[in-house]
């Protein structure tokens, strides 16, 4: 593997994303030859840490995510990283930081290239890229820059965020991250639609009766009440990771692999997504809170929460296109916090054919994400000893040695921003059109949080959502599937 030389600057370089994904991620990359020798990381954050303290830092970091290190390569890696004091809003420790960075470039032969990452609270990412570029710091070779979630809070604040980073990055230096592509089984979808005859030739609006998917949780908001009640599960979960995941499942085939191919199948369906109206938002969305127990919170009563809150720690709703292969096909979704597991799933629904054997089960395909891997296909086939039809699972999982090898969805993610790969980040153009869908959503729930009787569902913890859920399809014979 080619060593990429490279002074890499993490703001947040003390918080959890860092300490539990970056650090881990970039050492399996170090492991692997990709950034080696000439590489430097300046982690910043406000508090005093040495570089010594950073250092012990990193350690942990690589210990509690490995079994097995070589103490000799920790510590070499440890020793590419350094801290600096630095308070995002002041802007002379810019000045400083530059310096740093200047000092790094030339003791690390980093050839002019840096790579900064936004690993903080979201309401800094615009602060943070406006002193970017007025205090000049990006450098003379590469510059990338890499943007956590979420990119915006609706559609006008997006657009002002994206402008304040296009000031100092060009749109292909760009990368709006979405851990969601960088997990094996979100990254399997276009290899099974596009390689297997027997499933791209069902891929289409005359067979596939309707697609499902859930996100679900079991934690609930913990410690971040007071950032959740500005988000919420649409603005959280649905602008990013579900509308990713489904823009997979209905795009049309790329013409090749290219990222620039990848964006434009993608572009393709959503310019053909459907704004919903109104009367679609009341009819097929669902928002619910969840209730307290004997021995947890609802979410009314979590730290830093509203007693009145209208803020949705579960929704569920539909989506569509009107174009692409499953054109008018409804794409239902559903996520929440203090559901029944955590589970990351996809159902894909065949319809009903006439057939001699009667009425039998519908075959369904589902993808597994998360926490199991695999892939199921649902059929019919005969009963042994009397007559009728039984339903059998077709699966395609894998071996432990296997799920070994899977990397961490930011050690490939980070991989890319290396080599220069966007296809699996968010393109502002896609990030336009899902804003576009969420704010439609969201307008229509502030307008009913003015009536009499808003319409927000409560439901127990621990199951599966509110029952309203169930009721959000197009037709009596549609149901959820994984229940
Ligand atoms: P965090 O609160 O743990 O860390 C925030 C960091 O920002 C800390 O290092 C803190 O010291 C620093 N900071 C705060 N104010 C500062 C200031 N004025 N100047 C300089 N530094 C300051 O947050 P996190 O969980 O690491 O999340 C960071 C980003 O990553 C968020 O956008 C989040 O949505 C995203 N993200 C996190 C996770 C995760 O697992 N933690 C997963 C996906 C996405």
């Amino acid at each position: 593997m080619k060593n990429i030389p490279v002074v890499m600057i993490i703001f947040g370089g003390s918080g959890d994303l860092a300490h539990r994904k970056l650090y881990p991620a970039l050492f399996n990359l170090y492991e692997q030859g990709l950034i080696h020798d000439d590489f430097a990381v300046i982690a910043t954050a406000r508090r005093p840490w040495s570089h010594d303290y950073l250092r012990e830092q990193i350690s942990d970091a690589i210990h509690e995510t490995h079994a097995e290190v070589n103490e000799n390569d920790v510590h070499d890696f440890a020793s590419h990283f350094y801290y600096q004091s630095h308070d995002v809003t002041n802007v002379e420790h810019y000045q400083t930081l530059k310096k740093l960075a200047q000092d790094l470039n030339d003791r690390y032969s980093a050839e002019g290239n840096r790579i900064f990452y936004m690993a903080m609270a979201p309401r800094f990412f615009g602060t943070i890229a406006t002193h970017i570029n007025d205090q000049h710091l990006t450098s003379t070779g590469f510059n990338r820059i890499v943007v956590e979630k979420p990119f915006g809070h609706d559609l006008a604040s997006a657009e002002k965020l994206n402008k304040q980073i296009n000031a100092s990055f060009k749109e292909d230096d760009v990368f709006r991250i979405d851990h969601y592509l960088g997990k094996e089984m979100v990254q399997n979808i276009l290899p099974l639609r596009f390689t297997n005859p027997l499933i791209k030739n069902i891929w289409n609006t005359a067979t596939i009766k309707n697609i499902q998917v859930t996100l679900s949780e079991q934690l609930g908001v913990e410690a971040r009440g007071g950032y959740y009640e500005t988000s919420g599960a649409l603005r959280d979960m649905v602008q990013n990771h579900i509308f990713q995941i489904i823009t997979l499942l209905a795009m049309p085939q790329p013409q090749n692999l290219e990222a620039a191919s990848i964006h434009a199948a993608k572009q393709e369906l959503l310019d053909s997504l459907l704004i919903p109206t109104k009367e679609e938002v009341m009819q097929h969305f669902v928002r619910g809170q969840y209730l307290g127990t004997d021995n947890t919170f609802g979410y009314r009563q979590e730290a830093n929460v509203a007693d009145n809150s209208l803020t949705e720690t579960y929704v569920a709703g539909e989506i569509k296109f009107a174009k692409g292969p499953v054109a008018g096909v409804p794409l239902y979704f559903r996520t929440g916090k203090e559901m029944k597991e955590k589970k990351s799933r996809i159902d894909v629904v065949l319809k009903h054919q006439s057939n001699p054997y009667g009425s039998v089960h519908s075959n369904n395909l589902t993808i597994e994400i998360d926490p199991q891997m695999c892939i199921y296909l649902t059929i019919n086939g005969k009963k042994i000893t009397e007559p009728g039809i039984r339903r059998e699972k077709l699966a395609y999982s894998f071996s432990k040695e296997e799920l070994a090898q899977v990397p961490d969805g930011y050690e490939r993610l980070l991989r890319d921003v290396f080599v220069n790969d966007s296809t699996n980040f968010t393109h502002w153009s896609e990030l336009k059109r899902y804003w576009q869908f969420i704010d439609a959503v969201e307008n229509v729930w502030a307008e009913d949080n003015q009536s009499a009787q808003p319409q927000m569902s409560e439901y127990l913890p621990y199951r599966m959502g509110p029952k309203a859920a169930n009721h959000i399809f197009e037709s009596a014979t549609e149901h959820w599937i994984y229940e």
